[in-house]
């Protein structure tokens, strides 16, 4: 079980984890509304630590605090600065994983609690601990969930905010409760949108797909990053577009991508084995492929990787 580190940066200072608390009338904590990163640090081939695509997440979690009108008062490249100092103070030198957390933060003492965002204040959080790999690399079992993936108007999907991970949580508790490791969600109009935590990759008569943003889909950078190698390294271009249950069901390989999961091969999908039922051929090239890009390996990629300390 991944040892937590000691700091937290919280409310703009860096203090021991057991200090780094909220008020039980944090609206976030009644109502769900902050968003967060899940990001990671890995061991360089060199020896060094490196954050992978850190300015990318930032990134994504100002455009998430955007849409809850989170003021999170720094730019992506403070955050970065930021998380940097709180990896260089905990002494990371191993697989580290970072988790930035913006939220509305407690009503005044005396005031009526309400759903309002405008006029509540803004806090953010952030925590690391060490987290190597947990996945299996020899390939996970998922359920298509009951629970659908919200649309779009009905929660800011694109957005990762807290609140709306009560749905993703229904649909794990229903996944591991029939034996599974994880569900892949569909949407509201019965098309695959995402896996509780990270996005959905098929390989469908020798074509990498993945279903488009307008899934209703959080646009996760470990697919960016796939996508991206695919294209690269194995001259594999990605069709974005819609896939059904009966797709997944058909498919040669199906894996799934997300900072914390990495990259996972699914090799059974509602008690029927994927393919030949091991890991294919273009998932395990890619899983390679990603290791050696977030550990420092393929210098093609040095610009997605930022220091914490040199070897
Ligand atoms: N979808 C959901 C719902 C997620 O929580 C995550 C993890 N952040 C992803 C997709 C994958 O996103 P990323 O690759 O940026 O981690």
């Amino acid at each position: 079980s991944p040892a937590i580190a000691a700091l937290a940066y919280h409310d703009g200072e860096f203090v021991p984890l057991e200090r780094a608390l909220v008020p039980v009338t944090t609206q976030a904590l009644q109502y769900g509304t902050g968003v967060f990163e899940g990001i990671r640090a890995y061991v360089q081939v060199d020896g060094g630590l490196a954050i992978f695509r850190a300015h990318d997440h930032y990134r994504r979690l100002l455009r998430s605090s955007r849409t809850l009108r989170i003021e999170v008062g720094k730019s992506a490249e403070e955050l970065c600065d930021l998380t940097v100092e709180l990896l260089r103070r905990i002494e990371a030198t191993e697989d580290t994983y970072i988790r930035p957390l913006a939220y509305k933060r407690a009503l005044l003492p005396g005031e009526r609690p309400g759903v309002q965002l405008l006029g509540v204040s803004d806090a953010l959080s952030v925590n690391a601990f060490r987290m190597g790999s947990y996945t299996d690399p020899a390939g996970i079992s998922c359920s298509i969930a009951s629970w659908r993936r919200p649309a779009s108007d009905v929660l800011p999907v694109r957005a990762k905010v807290t609140g709306g991970y009560v749905n993703n949580a229904l649909a794990v508790d229903e996944a591991r409760a029939a034996g599974h490791d994880d569900a892949i969600l569909l949407n509201s109009r019965g098309h695959v949108a995402e896996a509780s935590t990270s996005n959905v990759f098929a390989v469908v008569g020798g074509r990498l797909v993945t279903p488009p943003a307008t899934a209703d889909l959080l646009e996760g950078i470990t697919r960016d990053t796939v996508v991206t190698l695919a294209a690269d390294l194995l001259d594999v271009a990605t069709d974005f577009h819609d896939l059904g249950r009966d797709d997944l069901l058909n498919a040669d390989e199906v894996f799934l991508t997300g900072t914390g999961s990495e990259i996972v091969p699914v090799t059974r999908i509602a008690g029927r084995n994927v393919g030949d039922g091991v890991p294919g051929p273009l998932t395990t090239a890619l899983m390679t492929a990603y290791q050696d890009v977030v550990r420092g390996k393929d210098r093609r990629y040095h610009h997605w990787l930022q220091a914490v300390h040199p070897a």
